[in-house]
């Protein structure tokens, strides 16, 4: 649905008392979720399947978990590498908290404090890719790239997902920047003589991303 075709629709019909409640049931309908949202509609939430707001609620800590990591393995390496990308999943986490925004959703990061999640999953893997990066500064080169990969997994599989163009947009630049990112780790790990192997995606994929150019935006 057009989000500004629904807005224009809400501001014309906004005076009858009887609309919002069918919207509502709208939404339950689509989402199969009746015990959700009872009296909080968001006027653009409305056409949100339950699967699209899953995967915004994921994203928007999944950048924070790389964003997180990052500032800890700088803190720990003192390499660059690891204090530009930091920079930039800050601004993946901003572009989804707008998104989040604009549909209503309620924030998952309720605390910005590195380490906090609210999602269990991602506060375990923040754990279990900390204790690895501190191994050796090899290791946490590694556990950059693996970020990458990973969230090149699930942002191709949100893109999947999403019917709005807005959401997906999105997602094409965050997609954008993990393939940049996931270059500059690799390179940097073969600057110290190792050859990469994929951890999460095909080697074919992560081969033909490492060995084509830097990509414009997406940061
Ligand atoms: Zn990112
Ligand atoms: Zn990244």
């Amino acid at each position: 649905m057009n989000l500004k075709n629904t807005l224009l629709s809400l501001t014309l019909v906004g005076a009858t008392s009887s609309f919002p409640v069918v919207m509502a049931s709208a939404r339950h309908v689509m989402n199969g979720d009746v015990a959700e949202q009872t009296g909080q509609l968001e006027t653009s939430a409305v056409a949100l399947t339950a699967e699209e707001e899953a995967d915004m609620l994921f994203m928007r800590e999944e950048e924070k978990l790389a964003r997180d990591v990052y500032i800890l393995l700088y803190d720990q390496w003192a390499d660059a590498v690891f204090d530009n990308i930091a920079e930039s999943e800050q601004r993946h986490m901003d572009s989804m908290a707008v998104l989040l925004n604009t549909y209503g959703l309620t924030d998952p990061v309720q605390d910005s404090r590195v380490g906090a999640f609210t999602n269990p999953d991602l506060a375990t893997l923040f754990t279990t890719l900390t204790v690895r990066g501190q191994v050796s500064q090899l290791e946490a080169l590694g556990v950059g790239a693996f970020i990458e990969e990973v969230d090149m997994r699930d942002i191709q599989a949100a893109i999947d997902n999403s019917g709005h163009a807005d959401i997906t947009q999105t997602y094409e630049n965050l997609l954008r920047g993990s393939r940049n990112h996931l270059r500059a780790f690799v390179r940097t790990i073969e600057n110290l003589g190792v050859v990469y192997e994929a951890q999460v995606l095909p080697q074919s994929d992560v081969d033909a991303i490492v060995d084509s150019p830097i990509e414009i935006g997406g940061s």
